[in-house]
């Protein structure tokens, strides 16, 4: 683990300025200039965004909300697919325990965005009403459950 350090002493030991913590992706060591003082809690230096401050009209947030953004190999449509496979799966989970096919530990961990707690017998049935009817409009398993 990188330790950044957050100052940067220059001019034998007489400057001490606020340091830029952007990370080089190849060497992962951090950058040695300073960083602008206009970049404020960004704390970068100009060659890795402090100049940037982000959007600032309601026209340039909506633009940047709207745009495709990918992190790490997934789109945000993508994610929101997982995610609703994943509410999907626990769904499928609560409703064994309900009919009382499945014990034992219950998944760790978050539940994912989406997840409502099927408890009750009317709750499964609402689940397997829903699932029936998504699947007749051709919506893939577990792509479009709203419980
Ligand atoms: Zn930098």
């Amino acid at each position: 683990m990188l330790n950044y350090q957050n100052t940067l002493t220059t001019a034998g030991g007489r400057i001490t300025c606020p340091r830029c913590i952007a990370k080089s992706s190849r060497t992962q060591s951090q950058c040695r200039r300073p960083a602008l003082k206009s970049s404020g809690k960004n704390q970068k230096c100009s060659s890795h965004g402090g100049k940037s401050t982000g959007p600032k009209t309601a026209e340039g947030k909506a633009r940047i909300a709207a745009a495709h953004f990918i992190h790490g190999e997934a789109t945000k449509q993508a994610r929101a697919g997982y995610s609703r496979s994943s509410a999907y799966l626990s769904h499928l989970e609560d409703a064994l325990r309900v009919v009382g096919a499945l014990e034992g530990r219950r998944i760790q961990g978050r539940k994912p965005k989406g997840y409502e707690p099927v408890r009750t017998l009317d709750g499964v049935l609402a689940m397997i009403t829903l699932d029936m009817e998504l699947n007749k409009a051709g919506a893939p398993p577990g792509r479009g459950s709203a419980i």
